[in-house]
């Protein structure tokens, strides 16, 4: 690890500052004074799709170790440290993976994580990213048992480009069948996830801003991050938000949205001449770390404070070796407090063959 830059290291905070001072209280903040307010909970690692940009089938291939059973957090643990996340003042969480739709019995998780309350009794904001390939059998199902909210991920409504992005060959239609599902469940607005390839699917950018308008769905455009390593990420093929947002407003006419809460991370922009809404989640041409508030959970139980972290801090021995949740919220305390991480404001040369997880085993 010669000449890392030692703020971009999660290891580099001592020991000493990891101690909470005596009597302390009240949520905490990291070192850039970011409070704790999101929680994203892996509950798999697994995926029935290959999209190029995350789990290329290349390196994802039959022979490929995924954890073993054992390792993944069970529905119990996952509602244990949940619970304690949202006593430290968690307010939202999402379900994600891998691709959590193929995590068997998944209503049941939610359903247990519907229940959870804040510390003023209120609801959580409980909402779920898939792919939305097993929407149309299971979404009356997550209805029914308490989730909120679903974001589906979609890369084009062109066949031939989304069958290529997502790399099993899966075509549209069964995930367009998958949202009609979930609309037919109650959900709604729904959002839509669309990562933009420079010369893969820019093409799709304008068909997907009128789809969405027309069936009354969100649509944030994500620029292609550097997340892990086997993508082969190159910056050439990040397609800029404002380039994004020029190309909609060009034909469709934009106007800015303020945003709906502190650390909102998409820039929001309605039509001008009537309903809907697009969003752009800039993270490599604006990055937002500043307010970045998110934790991840991965589904083997380790603790991440960055989507570019090293390594991540386990809490699954300690909840298996029968730590009480005091001991938990001050596992988590610890580990918030020393957080430091802003790497995509630090996105350089010097940041690119760093290690780091890949997205699928943190989640998005
Ligand atoms: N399998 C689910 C899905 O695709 O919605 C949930 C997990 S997936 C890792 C979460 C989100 O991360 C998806 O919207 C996906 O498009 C996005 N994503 C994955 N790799 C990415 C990358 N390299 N750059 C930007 N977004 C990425
Ligand atoms: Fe699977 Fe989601 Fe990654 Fe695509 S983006 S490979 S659907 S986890
Ligand atoms: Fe948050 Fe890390 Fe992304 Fe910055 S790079 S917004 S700190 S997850």
């Amino acid at each position: 690890m010669a000449g890392m830059n030692p703020s971009l290291d999660p290891a580099a905070p001592l020991a000493a500052d990891r101690a909470e001072p005596a009597g302390a209280t009240g949520p905490v903040l990291d070192r850039l004074g970011r409070r704790l307010h999101d929680l994203r909970i892996s509950v798999t690692d697994r995926c029935n799709f290959r999209c190029t940009y995350c789990m290329p089938r290349e390196i994802y291939g039959r022979d490929f170790a995924f954890l073993p059973r054992s390792e993944v957090l069970s529905f119990e643990e996952i509602e244990r440290l949940a619970r304690v996340f949202v006593a430290e003042g968690v307010e939202k969480l999402r379900v994600t993976g891998g691709e959590p739709l193929v995590r068997r019995d998944l209503p049941d998780l939610i359903a247990m994580l519907a229940a959870l309350r804040r510390a003023d009794g209120g609801p959580l904001d409980l909402t779920l990213t898939t792919n939305g390939s097993a929407l149309r059998p299971l979404a009356g199902l997550l209805r029914d048992a308490g989730l909120g909210r679903i974001t589906v991920s979609l890369d084009s409504l062109d066949d031939a480009t989304f069958r290529a992005m997502n790399g099993i060959d899966y075509p549209v239609a069964r995930v367009l069948d998958g949202i009609a599902a979930a609309t037919e469940s109650g959900f709604g607005p729904l959002k839509i996830n669309m990562v933009v390839r420079r010369g893969i699917n820019e093409t799709s950018i304008l068909p997907m801003a009128r789809w969405a308008r027309r069936e009354g769905h969100i649509l944030r455009f994500i620029e292609y991050m550097d997340v892990g390593h086997s993508n082969g990420w190159r910056l050439d093929e990040v397609v800029p938000a404002s380039e994004i947002v020029g190309l909609i407003h060009a034909e469709l006419g934009l106007e800015p949205l303020p945003p709906n809460y502190t650390g909102e991370v998409a820039d929001r922009w309605c039509y001008r001449d009537g309903d809907g809404e697009v969003g752009v989640i800039a993270s490599v041409s604006q990055p937002f770390c500043s307010s970045c508030t998110r934790a991840r959970l991965s589904a083997e139980g380790k603790l991440y404070t960055c989507l570019f972290a090293l390594d991540g801090t386990d809490l699954r021995g300690p909840l298996r070796d029968g730590a009480a949740d005091a001991e938990l919220t001050a596992a988590i305390r610890a580990v918030w407090r020393v957080r430091a991480d802003r790497y995509s404001e630090l996105r350089s040369e010097a940041t690119a063959n760093r290690p780091r997880i890949e997205m699928f085993a943190i989640g998005g």
